[in-house]
């Protein structure tokens, strides 16, 4: 195995470890999505279907991404808000969810009021789950829609 290749898969392993950590309490399972692309910057999404089941988290990740205690946190961060936003969908009903989507996708105002609720949801689960500490907060904070976070 190359350099590289045990990267990926101690990131891999880092994502599975704290992904079972939330399926365990909140008793769900999605599909995770790992993307390694030439972006600077880990990303999230929580894909939202009409169906349940196609529902999964994506998680994306620079190929040259290694594993030190801010990075392993940052992914921390990121996985946890995108499964905040996933428990939320699947609260919601098939054409309330898609519905919701076209909104989210349509009107900045209540993007960021979807997203300042979930960055709060999100230190809910982190805490929780024995993971919100002032690294966890620092970088949520350079996160999008995170102003009105706080420790
Ligand atoms: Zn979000």
């Amino acid at each position: 195995m190359t350099y590289k290749d045990r990267t990926f898969c101690e990131i891999i392993e880092h994502v599975e470890d704290i992904s079972e950590r939330i399926n365990v309490v909140y008793d769900i399972r999605p599909g995770i999505l790992i993307v390694f692309n030439q972006y600077r910057e880990v990303g999230g999404a929580s894909v939202s279907m009409y169906k349940t089941p196609d529902m999964y988290i994506e998680l994306t990740i620079p190929h040259n991404y290694t594993l030190g205690r801010k990075n392993k946190v940052t992914i921390i961060v990121i996985l946890v808000h995108e499964y905040c936003h996933y428990l939320k969908s699947l609260e919601m009903g098939s054409y309330e969810r898609v519905a919701s989507v076209q909104r989210y996708q349509k009107d900045q105002l209540i993007r960021r009021a979807d997203e300042q609720r979930n960055w709060n949801a999100t230190k809910k689960m982190a805490k929780k789950l024995g993971l919100w500490n002032k690294l966890f907060y620092s970088i949520a904070r350079e996160c999008y829609y995170t102003s009105a976070l706080q420790f």
